[in-house]
């Protein structure tokens, strides 16, 4: 479904990922759980692209359900892939951040490693660069959720890409749940961050995008935080 001009929403699984069609460069944010590619390549060639016109992956953490086929991704496409220092270590590895609580960790670790990328094919996303896609995409450091987590903000449509440091699940716009959040002060701080943005579409990891929020809906969560 296409939720601004050329950004492009998918549902793979349990969590979304974004096309971004800016030719040349064609963006994906996020991957999906485990065996997706065939599905994002094939909303690739829905809108009349080939695996190989796929320019560049953004990553916004490396839990697996966003990272989940991005090994598939980047050996169909050869895509630039971007992603935190931290991100593009356990990518490498195929491993998932630690920040859920402990038997749901120790699964994850023990039987949910996903297709690793070699580091040195990721490049390092740094808080505060402007990436050449949408007349301009802000790359925002966010961690809480996880340590090392990106959100990218596109100035010129009012998007935001949250991963998942928004979460707007049940038509609600929200931080995710605490129970599986990393730092709790830094995701709050984070969030304050993205919503002083005044974003217009919320494009967020988990839910259905939101861009039917009012500013006093956006005002009342704000005011939350600050206030917590
Ligand atoms: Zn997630």
């Amino acid at each position: 479904m296409e939720i601004a001009p050329n950004v492009h929403w998918l549902e793979t699984g349990s969590s979304n990922v974004y096309l971004i069609i800016d030719t040349p460069n064609i963006v994906l944010i996020d991957t999906g759980t485990p065996r997706q590619q065939d599905k994002i390549l094939g909303k690739l060639r829905q809108l009349g692209h080939q695996p190989a016109d796929l320019t560049h992956i953004l990553v916004t953490h490396a839990d697996i359900d966003h990272v989940g086929s991005l090994a598939a991704l980047y050996k169909a496409t050869g895509a630039q892939i971007m992603a935190g220092a931290d991100s593009a270590r356990l990518i490498s590895q195929g491993k998932s951040p630690k920040h859920m609580p402990i038997i749901a960790q120790w699964i994850i670790d023990t039987f949910m490693k996903y297709g690793a990328v070699p580091q040195d094919k990721i490049s390092v996303l740094k808080d505060g660069e402007t990436l050449p896609f949408l007349s301009g995409l802000q790359v925002l450091a966010t961690p809480g959720h996880t340590l090392d987590h990106f959100s990218f903000f596109g100035p010129a449509t009012g998007i935001l890409f949250a991963g998942d440091a928004i979460d707007t699940r049940n038509g609600r716009i929200n931080l995710t749940r605490p129970s599986i959040t990393a730092d709790k002060t830094a995701a709050r701080r984070s969030a304050i961050r993205l919503l002083e943005l005044s974003p217009a579409i919320i494009a967020a990891g988990h839910g259905t995008p939101s861009s039917s929020h009012t500013s006093d809906e956006i005002m009342q969560l704000f005011n939350t935080l600050r206030q917590e």
